[in-house]
């Protein structure tokens, strides 16, 4: 199949592998930021073939894993009024609260729906106009654009039962973030190919200048990976700090300003919490003055539930690259994806599922690349 067979192909991986080995003569560690780029470099073991000296570490870029506990609960607790339908991707429903998920609250009479898109909760809104429609809005910059228009529609139709529980979160603050703690170890970037489709990659270049660390703009496949892995490498050993392009076939300069406009006419940056890292400073989204209306958090008077994370969950220390998910004692034993203490567990994107999922719980961390 065009665009995937080639991004898969051996004999290319091998070629670039070589490539890296004969460029790099110095440790380095190499953050990717997406959780769907963790996955292809676990579910394809490319970090097994790169040499020893590049040691890749996995980022916050999983909208489910950093969603906090307290958001978990609010909107369980929300879903659960006898007078609201509350709609939400499919993969938000396993995530634990703190007593069950949104499967039980279902079970329990809760009315909650899987969608597949925020506007399908505009019709589900004016089909029940006894009811109010609230949708889950979680993720990046990637899912912000369509959670804006059903905002934005909404208020265009008139519907007034209808409202987001937002939990947006954005990447560059949570890159400077990780450059700013004393522990840092990582010394470039995979940058986040699917927000960059839609951001565009120049607010990345002051972050690239200020703390001369290569930020290359990847995809997702092996190869557009092991190709990322080789021009952040090229850029360290020649001691540059510059941002590039891997993922040309997704990613121009702009990204998608139709997508960047309807974000900016409804939401606003503010501060936001993070699963396991924290409030990171003006991190996040909110829905402007001009849309605060359409606040679940605040219609439904849930802002001020605060539900502190279990204490043996690391997924913190992972998602900042800090520790790696078979670095938790946890791991594989009290925490699998049938019984996840921690989001980086639940999701499928997570690195602790992903570890799981393709084996490293039976692999001692002795015996890894
Ligand atoms: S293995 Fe489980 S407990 Fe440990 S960091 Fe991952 S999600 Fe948290």
């Amino acid at each position: 199949m065009k665009y995937l067979d080639e991004y898969r192909d051996g004999q290319i991986a091998a070629k670039l592998v070589e490539e890296i080995r004969r460029t790099v003569t110095r440790p380095w560690v190499l953050m990717e930021v997406c959780g769907g780029q963790t996955h292809s470099i676990v579910k394809y073991g490319l970090d097994y073939l790169l040499p020893h000296e590049i040691e890749l570490v996995h980022g916050p870029g999983c909208p489910v894993c950093v969603t906090p506990l307290d958001m978990i609960d609010r909107a369980h607790a929300i879903a659960r009024r006898p007078d609201v339908i509350f709609c939400s991707f499919g993969d938000m429903l396993r995530v634990p609260g703190s007593d069950g998920d949104l499967f039980q609250v279902r079970a329990a009479g809760g009315n909650v729906k899987i969608v597949y898109s925020p506007m399908d909760c505009l019709r589900i809104a004016s089909e029940n106009p006894d009811r109010k429609v609230v949708f889950f809005a979680i993720g990046f910059e990637t899912t912000a654009p369509a959670n804006a228009m059903a905002v934005f529609q909404a208020k265009a139709l008139g519907l007034r039962n209808f409202s987001l529980l937002v939990s947006h979160v954005i990447v560059p603050p949570a890159m400077t973030a990780i450059l700013e703690s004393p522990e840092n170890r990582v010394r470039a970037f995979l940058g986040p190919g699917h927000v960059c489709a839609v951001m565009g990659w120049h607010e990345y270049e002051p972050i690239a200048a200020r703390y001369r660390v290569p930020i290359v703009v990847t995809g997702f496949e092996p190869i557009d990976l092991l190709e990322g892995v080789l021009m952040a490498v090229r850029q360290l050993e020649e001691g540059r700090g510059e941002v590039e392009n891997q993922y040309a076939r997704a990613v121009n300069p702009e990204g998608n300003p139709a997508a960047r406009q309807m974000i900016e006419r409804v939401f606003e940056i503010a501060d936001r919490n993070w699963r396991g890292i924290g409030v990171i400073p003006m991190s996040g989204y909110r829905l402007n003055p001009e849309f605060r209306e359409y606040d679940a958090g605040r219609l439904f008077d849930v802002e001020s539930i605060c539900t502190p994370e279990p204490e043996v969950c690391i997924s913190g220390q992972v998602l900042s690259g800090l520790k790696k998910p078979n670095q938790c004692p946890a791991f594989g034993n009290e925490c699998t994806p049938q019984s996840p203490l921690g989001a980086t567990m639940v999701s499928a994107e997570g690195a602790c599922a992903a570890y799981y999922n393709y084996g490293r719980h039976l692999v001692s961390i002795g015996t890894e690349a």
